[in-house]
């Protein structure tokens, strides 16, 4: 989720009946591009309610999967007076609404930003794992953090410490939407594992090269063999980008949203599998077939 606008669709029901457009017309009865009264702009009787429950697809960290989840508001001052009193006191200022579809469009924005703060309770629907969604607005505008009553980062039983360590903070910098952080910490993740898997020389560029010859060459581990290095790249140059100076573009961080922190995790989380975690597993089912052989 990038933003709380991303809801609007589902947090908002428009429930006026009959729209009463008053018409913005100048002495000559023009209809339009004509001396705009702007305060003339708006519908007269539009009435929108906010929906307290309702369904949505958003990340479950206990999944690490975008599912779909029963969102429920715990906290909201904006209730259907508020609602009301927005509506009735929001203007036009530059250019007019030509139609009912823009009045609304406007009209929702100023109820996002009145959505400060809420607290929202989101159950996963597959695992029923529950998770906190707390909106507030600061000097950089409206956020979200988004708590978890249950795993922290996306570490699997058999990652080395060193690495989850790493995965534990870039855990802790998203949940408070420190992203920009938060991908650092993936690089860095992503350099311990290397060097748990023996790739000790040079910086993490260096490493990814050697683990690339061994690939083409045919030496490398055998999780390696069918991985796309690509993806260690991109790892790599998203943190040094969330690192870097960028010639003093601080735009670039706003790259880093919500979705490609939860991407992260993804990558990570396919990663951690094929490194520690598929041949343990495979091990353990081929001893348990033996197991059974051997009784035969
Ligand atoms: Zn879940």
């Amino acid at each position: 989720m990038k933003s709380i606008c991303e809801w609007s669709e589902l947090l908002y029901k428009d429930v006026t009946e009959t729209p009463n457009i008053i018409p913005v017309t100048d002495s000559y009865g023009n209809g339009e591009h004509v001396n705009i009264d702007y305060d003339n702009i708006k519908i007269s009787n539009m009435k929108i309610v906010m929906k307290k429950n309702f369904e949505a697809e958003l990340y479950c960290s206990t999944c690490s999967e975008l599912r779909n989840t029963a969102v429920k508001n715990l906290h909201t001052n904006l209730n259907s007076n508020k609602i009301e009193t927005i509506i009735k006191e929001s203007r036009y200022k530059d250019d007019a609404p030509r139609s009912f579809e823009e009045y609304y469009k406007f009209i929702i924005n100023k109820l996002n930003v009145a959505l400060s703060p809420s607290l929202w309770e989101v159950t996963c629907l597959q695992c029923k794992s529950k998770s906190y969604l707390f909106i507030y607005t600061n000097i950089n505008g409206q956020q979200i953090i988004h708590l978890s009553e249950t795993i922290n980062g996306v570490s699997t039983p058999n990652t080395p410490y060193e690495v989850s360590y790493y995965l534990d903070q870039a855990h802790k910098s998203k949940i408070i939407g420190a992203n920009s952080a938060a991908v650092v910490m993936y690089r860095t993740a992503l350099e311990h594992l290397l060097y748990n898997q023996g790739y000790t020389k040079g910086m993490l560029n260096a490493k990814i090269n050697e683990l690339e010859n061994g690939i083409n060459s045919g030496t490398a581990p055998r999780w390696a063999l069918n991985l796309d290095v690509e993806i260690l790249k991109i790892i790599k140059d998203l943190g040094n980008g969330a690192a870097h100076t960028n010639k003093g573009d601080i735009t670039k961080q706003y790259l880093f949203d919500s979705e490609i922190v939860n991407k992260l995790d993804l990558v990570f989380k396919y990663l951690l599998d094929e490194v520690y975690e598929i041949e343990i597993k495979r091990n353990k089912l081929v001893t348990k077939l033996k197991d059974v052989r051997n009784q035969i």
